[in-house]
């Protein structure tokens, strides 16, 4: 029984919606089947491969099919691939807990696990607010988010997400948040200052009402690969404590060393945020897993005999044990040098793509540890899907934002695949700007 490409294109049209999809568009154009991967690469049903420089949506860290993770997750699913953690408990998730506390020195702890990243935004909220509720402030309620800032798409997620597309549709079922200046550095050292004033202006005036304050450090994702710089996290850092707000790191992009340092936060060289959530790379992109880590000031909040004080919040497959076993084998790479690989790593993509500096037809050309980006000036209409689409020709699986194209590919970048990624970026840039013109 050999699959056909168009064969699986129909069945997938037919019974699968697919997810960030206009499935009107899909009929035209037509998802791409994927037969296996192996290593950065995803092979399809007609002999051609693909590198996956955008690590299947930010989650891939070590390539597919990685023989370590396979290794461990194998051994956990013929012990116990699964047991509930409420009642009960199970070693993986434990000691994942205790070696991601170990990465804050301490700092952070009492690991509360979920499934995806938009359920691990919304456990932080509730606790931040159930927190000061439990300490006798229920009228701070409101939250922060960054302009153009993203935490995921379920209904509290999306509250403190300001991305138009996914947000606007669903606005009037969400609970309003307060939207913050974005420190983005493409707006300078003003743009920075800027922003710092308006979120203290905002802290200011209210204070009293605002749980938290939810960023992405160093990058904001979704947005367009927007970085800011470490000196934006001390300084909001500060501010929270200065108005007693709490501080909720969303790491779930930016964690598991993609930035340079395990935790983005670990730049910013300050005192740790309230809470810090990870998710996608945990698990190297082989089952869901998230996490809120948070601090025992507001694990102490909950410490009651009063049920109702705790924070009686649950997912069916809280803490599951198979996710735990691959995110162990994610940190036991992480204990054997993969920060000196990334930075070596971060390097040759940094070489390789300098020459895009000198190129007239783009603009802000930035880096952060293993992830690149530029934005084009001069992009027609449909740019993203236009360069996913020509980039696939030049063996590349890759989906801009807009107009900004970016490479967060898997932690196996050496100087061969630093000038491939540079010439099929290029080639396909050319190809799209010449169809355009
Ligand atoms: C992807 C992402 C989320 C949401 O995670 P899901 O698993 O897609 O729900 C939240 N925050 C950030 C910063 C993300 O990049």
């Amino acid at each position: 029984m050999s699959l056909t490409t168009p064969e699986l294109q129909q069945r997938s049209l037919a019974a699968v919606w697919h997810p960030c999809t206009q499935m009107a568009r899909a009929e035209r154009v037509p998802p791409l089947p994927i037969q296996r991967g192996e290593g950065a690469w995803l092979y399809d049903f007609d002999g051609h491969r693909y590198f996956d420089a955008n690590s299947s949506w930010w989650v891939n860290l070590f390539g597919h099919a990685d023989a370590q993770l396979n290794a461990a997750i194998k051994q956990q699913l013929d012990t116990l691939p699964h047991v509930m953690l409420a009642g009960c408990t199970h070693e993986p998730a434990v000691r994942l807990a205790e070696r991601l506390s170990a990465r804050t020195g301490g700092a952070l702890g009492h690991v509360f696990f979920a499934s995806d990243g938009a359920s691990a935004v919304e456990i932080a909220v509730k606790q931040s607010f159930h927190s000061w509720r439990n300490l006798g402030h229920a009228e701070k309620r409101e939250f922060v988010c960054l302009k153009n800032g993203y935490h995921g798409e379920t209904i509290g997620a999306l509250a403190v997400t300001d991305v138009a597309i996914f947000r606007d549709a669903y606005d009037p079922l969400l609970m309003r948040a307060h939207i913050a200046l974005s420190p983005d550095s493409r707006k300078g050292i003003e743009g920075q200052v800027k922003a710092l004033a308006a979120m203290r202006a905002l802290l200011e005036e209210r204070s009293g009402q605002i749980a938290a304050v939810i960023i992405e450090p160093l990058v904001q994702g979704a947005a367009g690969m927007v970085m800011h710089s470490p000196a934006y996290l001390r300084a909001l850092r500060a501010m929270t404590r200065e108005f007693n707000v709490h501080l909720i790191a969303d790491e779930i992009a930016v964690g598991c060393g993609r930035t340079g340092t395990f935790f983005a936060w670990e730049q910013a060289d300050a005192e740790w945020p309230d809470f810090v959530l990870l998710s996608k790379g945990i698990t190297g992109g082989t089952l869901p897993l998230s996490l809120v880590l948070t601090t025992e000031t507001i694990y102490r909040a909950f410490w009651s005999e009063d049920v109702t004080r705790g924070f009686l919040h649950s997912h069916s497959y809280t803490g599951n044990a198979l996710a735990c076993a691959a995110a162990n084998a994610v940190l036991d790479r992480f204990d054997a040098g993969q920060l000196e690989r990334n930075a070596a790593q971060s390097k040759m993509l940094a070489a390789a793509f300098a020459p895009l500096a000198e190129d007239t037809r783009v603009e802000h050309l930035r880096q952060r540890g293993l992830i690149l980006a530029f934005d084009v000036k001069e992009a027609p209409e449909r740019f993203a899907e236009k360069f996913h689409l020509a980039a696939r020709k030049h063996e590349l699986l890759i989906r801009p934002i807009g107009h900004t194209v970016y490479l967060m590919p898997p932690y196996l970048i050496g100087p061969a695949t630093a000038s491939f990624l540079a010439n099929a970026v290029t080639n396909t840039l050319n190809e799209v700007l010449a169809d355009a013109a």
